[in-house]
């Protein structure tokens, strides 16, 4: 990881366009298609008629949206996944029809959506070991999508919500008196989680065609089981050493102390109970039971041998998964992510030590949090102290949670001096001293508002600057 970092620390400044004609286009394209795939069965009930064309419409909506408002069309990242795609539909025929679509929606995942569109995240990028480990989750989606799992993930989960047994069994649940709430909540809990496209019990189905479409492809097919291990850490911190946050802001004349700011876990457990904890965790991890699925491939893969893979640029894909990095950085910015988009920074400068990218977001989403804290509305923008969140997140969030709004400033104001003398990208810059006076009160952030708008008409920070026709918070998604 560290290797890779090292060569790759370019100063990326993501992408960022005003024009979406394309991105609308797209999505009138993918939900359309999305919405014609959903074929409303004759031979069933009207209820469950009903529930079939309100899930097609709902689909239809929900890509409609994602695609428009998250869809990237850079030359850099989604040029580099249409041709990984371009390159497994050339060894599988069959799939020349599918539409990938990269997103920056901040969740480490990839998902087929219906009529053979597939979104991948730009942020599960991010965390992608090679060239071949992408193709190995594009095989897989397409493999859902080849065997229709939308369709089928649909039908059955309406099938059994129309059975009689299972009517019988909410009758009679409604009729007990305790805790009736409750098991109503779980009997009907299974169709709501996680069921929207994804459906578990599919997994091994697209595992299995998706290794094939793999061996078809010429991609490295043993990458497909290390991609399985990238999915099953996701959700951890991408490096595991502790970091000492404060260690980035270190001038303050009256220096905030370290060490009083490690988390803890408050819960001590005994080994049955961490099983348990164990079997509950992996069920809510973004990408669940992994390792089943790695026994699985091994035993594919034993039975299928992978042939000798095709060349990969390896210096190209180390640019992609920077460029991935601090896109998701970014995102997490704007759709007000601040935590994770300001551990993801530090975290990252502690590797690429004099990027301008990383601490200019540093000194923004401090700005953001030092705003919140002040309006006492930190709650709303950071996650909450839990322990099921990477141990890293949590030993941010104590911090941030500790400090006092005089100590957030003086954070602050220590990090902005220490680098705004090598910024240079302009409008990145603009925005960081537009946050900087107006935590200061200097008198100076209307002079950067007229600088920014004379330059930067449409720019990415109309927004942050308060600048746009309509003031006001943007809705936490
Ligand atoms: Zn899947």
């Amino acid at each position: 990881m560290n290797a890779v970092l090292c060569s790759a620390q370019f100063n990326y400044f993501p992408f960022y366009t005003v024009d979406s004609t394309e991105q609308i286009q797209l999505s009138q394209k993918c939900s359309e298609r999305v919405f014609s795939s959903f074929l409303v069965p004759e031979d069933v009930s009207s209820a469950y008629k009903k529930q079939y064309k309100q899930q097609k419409e709902e689909s239809r909506d929900y890509v409609k949206s994602l695609v428009k408002y998250t869809s990237m069309n850079d030359q850099l990242i989604n040029s580099f996944v249409q041709s990984v795609f371009s390159k497994i539909s050339a060894g599988n025929p069959d799939l020349k029809d599918y539409t990938i679509v990269l997103s920056d929606w901040p969740i480490m995942n990839a998902a087929y959506v219906g009529g053979h569109v597939i979104v991948f995240y730009v942020p599960l990028l991010s965390r992608m070991e090679n060239e071949s480990q992408v193709a190995a989750v594009l095989c897989h989606e397409l493999a859902h999508g080849q065997l229709d799992h939308v369709q089928s993930g649909l039908k059955k989960l309406l099938a059994e919500l129309y059975d009689k047994e299972f009517q019988k069994k909410m009758k009679k649940t409604m009729k007990e008196e305790f805790n009736v709430q409750e098991k109503i909540n779980m009997l009907t809990m299974k169709f709501s989680f996680n069921t929207r496209f994804h459906s578990r019990e599919f997994e091994k189905a697209a595992d299995s065609l998706g290794y094939l479409f793999m061996l078809n492809s010429g991609y490295d097919a043993y990458q497909f089981e290390s991609m399985l291990d990238v999915l099953k850490h996701i959700d951890e911190a991408p490096f595991k050493d502790s970091t000492d946050f404060l260690k980035f802001f270190t001038c303050s004349s009256d220096p905030v102390k370290t060490q009083q700011y490690k988390s803890t876990s408050i819960f001590s457990r005994s080994s049955e109970d961490k099983e348990k904890d164990e079997k509950l965790r992996d069920s809510l991890r973004t990408h669940p039971d992994c390792e089943k699925r790695k026994v699985f491939i091994k035993g594919l893969m034993a039975s299928h041998l992978p042939g000798v893979a095709r060349e990969t640029d390896a210096a190209l894909f180390k640019k992609i998964k920077w460029a991935s990095t601090m896109e998701t950085i970014m995102a997490d910015f704007d759709y007000q992510y601040y935590d994770m988009s300001l551990l993801n920074s530090l975290l990252y400068l502690d590797y690429a030590k004099d990027n301008e990218f990383l601490k200019i977001m540093i000194a923004l989403n401090v700005y953001k949090i030092y705003e919140a804290t002040k309006n006492h509305e930190l709650s709303d923008y950071i996650s909450n102290y839990s322990d099921g969140n990477p141990a890293r997140l949590n030993d941010l969030l104590y911090l941030l949670n500790s400090l006092r709004l005089s100590e957030l400033k003086s954070l602050l104001e220590c990090f902005y001096k220490l680098n705004v003398a090598s910024f240079t990208n302009d409008e990145f810059t603009l925005a960081a001293n537009y946050c900087f006076s107006k935590m200061e009160e200097d008198n100076k952030a209307e002079q950067w508002q007229n600088k920014y708008k004379s330059k930067y008409t449409n720019g990415r920070f109309i927004s942050l600057l308060e600048l746009d026709e309509k003031p006001g918070k943007k809705k936490k998604k």
